[in-house]
């Protein structure tokens, strides 16, 4: 597999396409963005920890029959993907309170909610990707039918239970996370983007530590050093 032209370059990662009309290529890039890209920096060999620890997690999912655009990794930095069209909306799932829902809602930070919550946020850099309800959803036209949303909504707390257990067993507590989905050839809906701790949240279920990318938002520390420890964590609950 290699590479061709430059399809897309998001904050994170770089798309190409690839010989086969089908597949894709992921890379994974150093490159560290918060509140809008208006904090911006690099950690070398951030985008090898993501990439692996995505790849790790699709591996995961997969078992546990979910579908994700995941082929196969390449080198430490790049994952051939399947072509997807992309569903504009982010799907964040929550299980214990913080960052904007503590703002937004007031709940206090680290507060236990009852039942993982399931948002939809509008992915639109201009817009500064608002919260949405499924009626916005519908109306901006993000999804074909009511349907794909519950299906959205099911997918988000399915792999919110294979993931909390899994980092469970990592001592890691899984915050929340924000996935993203796209429709393959075939018009099935997969999981797509990456999960990594620059979209999770972790935190140390004994300690408290954070291991994310709030080090990076609030200057609480190594960013490469805790995205290390989750890739070492994964790999021991995964022998
Ligand atoms: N998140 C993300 N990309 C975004 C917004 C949020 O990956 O553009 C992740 C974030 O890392 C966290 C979860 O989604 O794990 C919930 O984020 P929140 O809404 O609290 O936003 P923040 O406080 O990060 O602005």
């Amino acid at each position: 597999m290699t590479k061709r032209e430059l399809l897309y370059e998001g904050k994170a990662k770089r798309i190409y396409k690839t010989e086969d009309e089908n597949l894709f290529i992921a890379e994974f890039k150093d490159d560290l963005t918060a509140f809008d890209a208006q904090k911006r920096s690099q950690a070398k060999g951030k985008g090898a920890l993501n990439c692996q620890i995505s790849a790790h997690l699709f591996k995961l999912l997969e078992e546990y029959g979910i579908k994700t655009h995941f082929v196969e990794c390449i080198s430490d930095h790049e994952m051939v993907i399947k072509r997807a069209k992309m569903i504009m909306i982010e799907v964040v799932v929550r299980n214990i309170a913080t960052g904007s829902l503590t703002k937004r809602l007031g709940i206090p930070d680290g507060t236990v909610l009852p039942f993982a919550l399931v948002e939809f946020y509008y992915k639109n850099d201009e817009l500064h990707d608002p919260l949405i309800n499924d009626e916005h959803a519908l109306i901006l036209n993000l999804v074909e039918h009511e349907s794909e949303l519950e299906e959205l909504k099911r997918l988000g707390r399915e792999i919110n239970v294979v993931l909390k257990s899994f980092f469970d067993k990592a001592n890691l507590n899984l915050v929340d996370f924000k996935v993203e989905f796209g429709k393959d050839s075939q018009g099935n809906i997969i999981l797509a983007d990456e999960i990594s701790p620059d979209s999770c949240r972790f935190w140390d279920k004994t300690s408290g530590e954070k291991l994310d990318k709030d080090l990076f938002r609030h200057d609480l520390g190594d960013v490469k050093v805790a995205y290390e420890e989750v890739l070492n964590r994964i790999q021991k609950v995964m022998q």
